[in-house]
């Protein structure tokens, strides 16, 4: 049984020097078979774990990373959580999202440092002042929170910004339930719960076939052996449309690099996530103090995770011009992740046409604030084979019904 993190445990540990801690979670060798087995160590991954044990009840369970846990996108992003989309299907899967994750440190027992510090979009001219004018109806008739105002009222919230920028500040909207989480957490939280329940955590072990016996799926082929399973979930990410190829699944998903950037650490000094779509910059302040900056995706199609110099130049110079006293901070790492786009913006959790293997991909450069809601949904199909009603609209089929939630043109923000 895992020992529960407890202020009465820290302080216990702390007159022990340290010595009583367990790992997190059980570093698993895999066993020959399982009821199922999850594809990808990364957050979606490991919430399906987590939710299969814990929702559906299914223990028998492996969760197969290629490298260790959290190395993909998860312990890449930008940490940003907000759930202000336009239609009333992504609304509804993204606030389930934003309501688990403002209770999961409890859930997990494990702080995943959720800080509702408020997500701002700013306007810098009157189209983008009706863009933000439409979101916010949007989000208040879906029942989200959202708070529009003027620019007198966004410099009274934001103290900082520039006075007089090149680009004029019109306004901005708010979700004040929006902010950020440590991503890592997330990952680690799930990871050691999931342990908790039964879950095996495999890690350096890559998926490099199936086996699908008379049309259907009974077992993977990794680079620790053969584990057979008749259940398949895979939340693989940028790797979507290579993983499902090997099971003769064509995906409709293009990768991309998305990078960010972090400055040297600094005191206190921004409370708040901005957004500015039309600068093509956002950033908010890690709990470290360094300042997390992000930019929009490369514009080809690549599967090297270490992005570009011009994305860098246009958000340092973006980040400068709304807030200039921070020209002097230097850079101290910028890195990328490899994302799954798809022409809709709107994510794919759906059965395949191989009977027993079930997809999780397509959050292009917003799948980290979806991670409890997509890991909830994934297990809900591995377990049922039925869609979950907040997921059924992200299916597969809309590819060809032409029944797609463009998210990407709707929101009129980058995914
Ligand atoms: C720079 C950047 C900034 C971002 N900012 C935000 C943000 O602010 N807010 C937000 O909501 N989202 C953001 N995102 C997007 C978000 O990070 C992703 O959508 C989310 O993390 C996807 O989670 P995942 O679990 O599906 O993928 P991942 O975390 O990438 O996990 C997939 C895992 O699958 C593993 N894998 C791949 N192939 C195999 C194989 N053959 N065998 C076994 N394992 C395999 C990989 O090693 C990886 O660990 C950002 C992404 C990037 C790159």
């Amino acid at each position: 049984m895992t020992k529960a993190y407890s202020a009465f445990s820290l302080l216990c540990e702390g007159l022990n020097q340290q010595q009583g801690w367990e790992p997190a979670w059980r570093d698993a060798a895999p066993k020959r078979a399982y009821d199922a087995v999850i594809i990808g160590g990364g957050g979606h991954g490991l919430a399906t774990a987590y939710y299969l044990a814990k929702n559906h009840k299914l223990t028998d369970v492996a969760v197969i990373e290629r490298g260790w846990i959290g190395g993909g996108n998860t312990g890449r992003n930008t940490t940003v959580i907000r759930s202000n989309y336009f239609y009333p299907e992504s609304a509804a899967f993204y606030d389930f999202a934003l309501s688990l994750y403002e209770g999961l440190s409890k859930d997990l027992n494990y702080n995943i440092m959720f800080s509702q510090r408020g997500m701002w979009t700013l306007a810098h001219d009157r189209h983008g002042m009706d863009t933000l004018r439409r979101s916010a109806n949007a989000m208040l008739l879906n029942g989200i929170d959202a708070e529009l105002y003027d620019e007198a009222g966004v410099r009274a919230r934001i103290p900082g910004l520039n006075a007089r920028p090149r680009f004029p500040i019109v306004g901005g909207l708010v979700q004040q339930r929006g902010g950020t989480a440590r991503h890592d957490a997330v990952a680690w939280g799930y990871a050691r719960a999931a342990s908790a329940l039964g879950v095996d955590i495999i890690q350096d072990c890559e998926v490099l076939g199936f086996q699908i016996e008379g049309g259907r799926m009974r077992g993977v082929e990794t680079s620790r052996g053969t584990i057979r399973t008749d259940r398949v979930g895979m939340a693989v990410a940028g790797h979507s449309s290579v993983v499902a190829q090997k099971a003769g699944v064509r995906l409709p998903v293009s990768s991309y690099a998305l990078q960010a950037f972090v400055s040297e650490p600094v005191k206190p000094c921004l409370d708040t996530v901005v957004l500015s779509p039309a600068i093509g910059t956002y950033v908010s302040q890690s709990d470290k103090g360094e300042l997390v900056m992000g930019a929009g995706l490369d514009l080809y199609l690549s599967y090297a995770q270490r992005g570009s110099l011009p994305w860098m130049e246009r958000a340092a110079a973006g980040l400068i011009d709304l807030f200039p006293q921070f020209s002097r901070l230097r850079f101290l790492r910028q890195w990328a992740g490899i994302v799954d786009v798809v022409h809709d913006s709107t994510p794919i959790i759906d059965a395949t046409p191989v009977p027993g293997l079930w997809i999780n991909c397509g959050w292009g450069t917003g799948g980290f604030k979806a991670i409890p809601a997509g890991g909830w949904c994934l297990a809900h199909l591995v377990a049922t084979g039925e869609s979950h009603p907040l997921a059924r609209a992200f299916g597969l089929n809309r590819f060809r019904t032409g029944a797609l939630i463009d998210e990407a043109a709707a929101s009129g923000i980058a995914h």
